[in-house]
């Protein structure tokens, strides 16, 4: 399988505006924002997606979610933010390598489009 341009960043190989890194994740600003702030979480494990994610991965997805909060606190975001998962290209999935959206700095409508 060819490595996605999320594993590329992982790597180093092409750059990143990098926010957040641990053993497990690496978080950077999205490249066409949606909002103030928009920032991609990404697993360093290449599951292409949220529901590829196996038993085995439970420790890794909640480490995603505190991993998120941290960030939030970090960019002083975190009275207000929303995260997205888009599972699936009918979702709006366009990078198959999971990513959580942080997104905040604006208003954000209920429900979502
Ligand atoms: P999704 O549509 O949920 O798969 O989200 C993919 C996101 O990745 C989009 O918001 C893109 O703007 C963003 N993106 C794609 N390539 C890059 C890149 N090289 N650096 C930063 N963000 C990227």
């Amino acid at each position: 399988m060819t490595d996605s341009i999320f594993a590329k960043i992982i790597k180093k190989q092409i750059p990143a505006d990098i926010v957040y890194e641990d053993d497990l994740c690496l978080a950077f600003r999205d490249m066409n924002p949606q909002a103030p702030v928009h920032v991609l979480l990404v697993p360093k494990k290449p599951l292409d997606m949220l529901t590829s994610a196996q038993e085995e991965d439970q420790t890794l997805l909640g480490h995603l979610l505190l991993a998120a909060g941290t960030i939030a606190r970090q960019l002083k975001i975190d009275g207000a933010f929303r995260l997205v998962i888009n599972n699936g290209e009918e979702s709006g999935q366009s990078v198959f390598h999971v990513h959580l959206h942080i997104l905040a700095g604006r208003p954000f409508r209920w429900p979502p489009g």
